[in-house]
């Protein structure tokens, strides 16, 4: 672990936009999602601080996720939604996990799993409304729900929820929306014509949590929201603010002439006699290489870039003829409230979106709490 960095986490700020995205769909509960180590900032620490803000269910890609919720004693409802073969079915019942299902052999595996258990399983039927990632087809979507009901009639299976997931949310106005939206509706009525009443029917990611209403349903599964980015970057109104800054202290400070060539490949070249100092954090820490020579990052009160290529641990930043120290803080990216630069910002420059740069800061960085 790198002692000189940090990824510093404000639970109290989870809580706040968990909060305000549950003022956002009055009516819904809100799931608080947090796969992938909670989008990069802890998933036991992002998981309680979603249930202080009002969050009612968690949600996790992998069984093996909400495995760590239950250990932890984290009680709430869960579910999982991938569920590769081989995935740990009896355990999952065993623990009251929530089963996203997006095919029919899930069903057969978990009605052989519930037989052996004594126990129904809990299941979420996923329909695939237009994403044409997970979720059941329309074509395979009425045998799918027969057999779901011929389960639940058996006393295997119990429907608690019928879900899809948006394609394009994050582009209001995009026509997919409303497509989904209908289809969603259509596979709702073939539920309930096949006596299906699940507890929650839910659709919302972040972007429908903001922008959807008629897409809230009895539930709502903001991810990267909950972490303080709107999905729809420059979204007025949405009372979000970035919950992670990561920093890293200084290591080395040195003075360099003119001419100098600055780490591998000497792809930043300087231009006048300067100081240079070095970041300990690379790309094993989650900075990607790509930001070579254009990254953005706080030194000594200014917004500088980084300067040459992004190595494995470390990445330099020529401050000119500003005084450096060893130890001073490099803020890579925070909520932007003293002039650092946001992970939006990251993203931007990068192309790519936030949800990539807070999820990809590596285990190597520890994460603090406030
Ligand atoms: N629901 C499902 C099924 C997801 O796969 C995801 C994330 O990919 C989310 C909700 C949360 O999405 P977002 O982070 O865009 O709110």
């Amino acid at each position: 672990m790198s002692p000189f960095a940090e990824a510093r986490v404000d639970l109290d700020v989870i809580s706040a936009n968990v909060a305000a995205l549950r003022e956002r769909a009055p009516g819904s509960h809100v799931m608080g999602v947090v796969k992938a180590d909670g989008y990069g900032h802890g998933i036991l620490p992002a998981a309680r601080a979603a249930l202080a803000g009002g969050a009612t269910w968690l949600g996790t890609a992998f069984v093996e996720e909400a495995l760590v919720l239950r250990r932890a004693g984290i009680r709430v409802p869960v579910l999982a939604w991938i569920i590769p073969p081989g995935a740990p079915l009896a355990a999952a019942i065993a623990a009251d996990i929530d089963i996203g299902v997006s095919s029919r052999w899930v069903v057969d595996e978990l009605v052989t799993a519930a037989e052996e258990a004594g126990r129904p399983a809990r299941v979420h039927l996923k329909a695939d409304t237009g994403l044409n990632r997970g979720g059941i087809t329309a074509g395979e979507w009425p045998a799918v729900v027969e057999a779901a009901a011929r389960a639940e009639a058996a006393g295997l299976l119990r429907v608690t929820g019928l879900f899809s997931h948006f394609a394009c949310a994050d582009e209001p106005g995009h026509p997919s929306i409303a497509a989904q939206l209908g289809a969603f509706h259509e596979a709702l009525e073939h539920a309930d014509k096949a006596g299906l009443r699940p507890e929650v029917r839910h659709l919302a990611n972040s972007a429908a949590t903001l922008t959807l209403p008629e897409a809230h349903f009895d539930l709502v599964r903001p991810g990267i929201a909950s972490y303080g980015f709107s999905p729809i970057p420059g979204l007025p109104g949405t009372g979000l603010r970035p919950a992670m800054t990561l920093s890293a202290g200084i290591a080395v400070v040195k003075r360099v002439p003119e001419g100098s060539g600055v780490s591998y490949g000497h792809r930043y070249v300087t231009d006048r006699p300067t100081t240079l100092a070095l970041v300990p954090l690379g790309y094993g820490d989650g900075v990607p290489r790509a930001a070579t020579n254009v990254g953005p990052v706080f030194v000594g009160g200014r917004r500088r870039t980084v300067s040459g290529t992004v190595c494995m641990d470390q990445f330099v930043v020529d401050v000119g003829d500003d005084a450096v120290e060893p130890g001073e803080p490099a803020v890579l990216f925070g909520p932007g409230d003293d002039g650092e630069p946001t992970a939006q910002d990251w993203a931007d420059v990068l192309g790519t979106i936030s949800y990539e740069i807070v999820t990809c800061v590596g285990q190597r960085v520890p994460r603090t709490y406030l």
